[in-house]
Parts: C-alpha cells; structure tokens; sequence
C-alpha cells in the first residue's frame, strides 16, 4: 500500500497543537482531565465528562486496537491519495472509549481486522505531524 506523499492539512489550534505537534518527538499527545482524570479527544479546552476546564495534554504509549475500518477504493483526492487505502478507527490501550479516526499503514488492506494491535507512527507535512497506526510487532489480537 502506497502512502501519500502529502497530505490535507488540519487547522491547528491552541487546543489542538500539541496533538498536531508531538509527532516531532515521537510522542502521541492526548488531553487528559485533571478533574475526572479521564483522557478525552479531540482536544478541547474543558471536559465534556465533568466539565472542568484543568484540562492538558500529555503523552500517551501510542497503542491502540483497531475497532473498526473501512478500505477505500475511490480516488476522492486524484493521485495525492494512492487508493486503496485504509481508513480507521482506533481504541487507545490507556481509555478505550478514546478513539482516533486515522488512517492504517504499513500493510495491505486485506491483513486489516478488528481487534488488530496497531502503534502510531507520524507523517511530517510542513509543521504537522499526522498520526497514522501500522500493526504492532508480534501484537496480539485482544
Ligand atoms: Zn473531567
């Protein structure tokens, strides 16, 4: 599976630049409540479990589970998005009910499967890095 070469950009906010930005050190930023201390995305400035605003990110391990996927076969965006191409969505190991939409690299559409292990690993475009999962290593299915 070819990955694209760039890709559309997110609008990076206050909120948000931590998550858009911890790629350059390898690390994969979640807002964590220091009220409830439950991890919650995307990153916002309150927590919409208990509402306090004592909210920040910190890095989490950056595995996760594939909890369900799609492959796409349209070329929606011409040759800047090779087709097919996997699109997920993922369960962090630390909170479960924290799931990244994202995309899944590193192998064919067809070794995809729920209950996948899957790591995170960064695409730099300009000053974002997007976070996109390939299959752990030697990882078990939950
Ligand atoms: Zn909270």
């Amino acid at each position: 599976m070819t990955r694209p070469t760039s890709r559309l950009l997110p609008e990076v906010t206050a909120d948000s630049a931590a998550f858009w930005s911890g790629g350059a050190d390898g690390e994969l930023r979640i807002h964590r409540c220091r009220n409830c201390r439950r991890l919650f995305h995307p990153p916002v400035g309150a927590c919409f479990r208990c509402r306090s605003r004592d909210v920040a990110p910190e890095a989490v391990s950056g595995r996760a589970v594939v909890a369900s996927f799609t492959v796409n076969h349209h070329p929606w965006f011409g040759p800047m998005y090779p087709t097919p191409y996997v699109i997920g969505l993922v369960e962090l190991v630390e909170e479960p009910d924290v799931r990244l939409t994202t995309q899944i690299v590193d192998c064919e559409p067809e070794a995809v499967s729920i209950g996948m292990a899957v790591e995170v690993v960064f695409e730099q475009h300009e000053d974002v890095w997007i976070p996109v999962f390939r299959p752990t290593e030697g990882g078990a299915p939950r």
